[in-house]
């Protein structure tokens, strides 16, 4: 496995085309802006190598029996399942942000049963290519972006009948040696910190989309490919040098648009070329295992939004107030609710054909669909025990200005106990949380993130047989015999 050092290090070697504030920008990783981030992902390569955090982080490798970070791991059981989203919450704690690196652990192990299924069906090797792959992954430890969503255009519209054509990403032409595709992803979580991405398709293809029914995996560098990242509200803030108005000193998540303008793969790395049989279920097994991890990862960020907010009370001096600790009961019993969804959906999940677990589609799918509402009534109750002050405070500058800080320091002081940048720094964590750059993750990452909640509530139409249900009520009611 990698060290810290040694993923820096990796990220460094290579050649991103990004584009930041309407400029190139050579220096990725100790950009400011983008650091954070980078912390993030370099958060699970840290645990990985601590040994209190062993019997998360790390697995035995079910390709060559070594051991392995987590996150680059096929599923091989319900206790897989359960430590993934165990791990997901550890490191939401740790940051207090997107970690970025489960979406190609979420891309893995559903690529993983599909391809199966697409080499035992059709007798193309794309399960072998896979593997080999994902081998390739595992020794070197590497950071992979999941990449699903298509820009789309317009949504009345299927991809091949688009005005532009590349509004989906396409194949557009196919040689001896491989593929070259077109188009772009959306919302790419984690682009800039990964060695590789892993392409999908976005939807349930049809044949005259088969063009669209592509799989396959690049280096980030590769020629043709260009990032444009994704700003966060307050997200200058990190230009600013000083380590409060931030509210996390640390770690961030990103987004960015990624564009694939003539990109070559060679055919080692597809793993879908065409066979728009299979998109549907592969769609369908990663947004499943990408709705598992938010009962993770929101979890162990609205642990630290509960811990700020019992923080900011004390700091107020309301602790001790009954409507506050009442608050904070409402907020936990939330949280822990959406754990409770992903330890459900990880518990009853089931190993596919090619060995590969997965988790309960229904069950996964409820847990993203509480995911939507949850942490924004967590965040509600967040602000409304830190108070006005903050989005109301001053900045870090003036608090540490020789003339006028004496008085931010006099007027915002509360409890005698703690100072008054004590206080600023928990607000402005509260801040960041609800309304900053982690807003992103915790916020609105809730409501879109893993698909929107249309596209729960359809999952969970189709996957609760109400039919079932029916026969249940006919049975008990005297309309049906047993
Ligand atoms: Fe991981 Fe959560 Fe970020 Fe998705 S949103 S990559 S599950 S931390
Ligand atoms: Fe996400």
């Amino acid at each position: 496995m990698k060290t810290v050092e040694e993923y820096l290090d990796s990220l460094r070697a290579i050649n991103y085309q990004v584009y930041l504030f309407g400029e190139k920008i050579d220096n990725v990783i100790d950009h400011p802006l983008i650091r954070p981030s980078i912390n993030s992902v370099a958060k699970s390569y840290e645990l990985a190598a601590d040994p209190d955090c062993a019997e998360l982080m790390t697995v035995r490798s079910s390709l060559d029996g070594k051991i392995i970070n987590r996150f680059t791991h096929l599923h091989q059981g319900v206790d897989d399942l359960i430590n993934k989203v165990k791990m997901q919450r550890l490191l939401g704690q740790k940051t207090a942000a997107c970690f970025q690196r489960c979406v190609g652990m979420d891309a893995f192990n559903a690529v993983d049963s599909v391809t199966f299924e697409m080499e035992r069906d059709l007798g193309v090797d794309y399960h072998r290519r896979f593997r080999r792959f994902l081998r390739y992954v595992q020794e070197n430890d590497l950071m992979v972006e999941g990449a699903m969503t298509d820009p789309k255009g317009d949504r009345s519209q299927r991809p091949s009948k688009q005005k532009d054509p590349d509004l989906y990403l396409r194949v557009v032409e196919k040689r001896p040696d491989g593929i070259v595709v077109r188009g772009a992803k959306a919302h790419q979580t984690g682009a800039l910190a990964a060695h590789e991405i892993l392409v999908m398709p976005t939807l349930a293809m049809s044949e005259e989309d088969a063009d669209y029914a592509v799989s396959f995996a690049v280096p980030s560098g590769s020629s043709g490919i260009t990032y444009i990242y994704g700003r966060q509200s307050c997200d200058t803030r990190r230009m600013e040098g000083g380590t409060i108005d931030v509210g996390n000193c640390h770690y961030g998540g990103h987004e960015c648009l990624v564009i694939f303008e003539d990109v070559f793969v060679p055919w080692e790395r597809v793993f879908m070329c065409g066979e728009y049989q299979y998109s549907g279920a592969l769609v369908e097994r990663f947004a499943g295992y990408h709705r598992q991890s938010y009962g993770g990862c929101k979890v162990g960020v609205g642990d630290v939004l509960i811990g700020a907010a019992a923080l900011a009370a004390e700091y107020n001096g309301a602790a001790g107030a009954s409507h506050v600790k009442d608050k904070l009961i409402e907020m936990i019993q939330l949280n822990e609710t959406l754990y409770a969804c992903g330890i459900a959906c990880s518990s009853q999940g089931y190993a596919t054909a090619s060995g590969t677990y997965l988790i309960d589609l229904l069950l996964a799918n409820v847990c993203k669909q509480n995911v939507t509402r949850f942490p924004y009534e967590i965040a509600r109750l967040a602000e409304d025990i830190a108070g006005g002050l903050m989005v109301t405070l001053p900045s870090e500058k003036d608090l540490k200005h020789p003339e006028i800080g004496r008085y931010i320091e006099k007027y915002y002081r509360a409890s005698a106990a703690v100072s008054t940048e004590q206080r600023i720094r928990v607000m402005r964590l509260i801040e960041n949380l609800t309304l900053g750059t982690a807003a992103v993750s915790y916020r609105t990452e809730s409501m879109h993130g893993a698909g929107s909640p249309q596209a729960q509530r359809i999952m969970i139409g189709r996957q609760a047989d109400i039919a079932a249900k029916k026969r249940m009520a006919a049975v008990i009611a005297g309309l049906e015999k047993e």
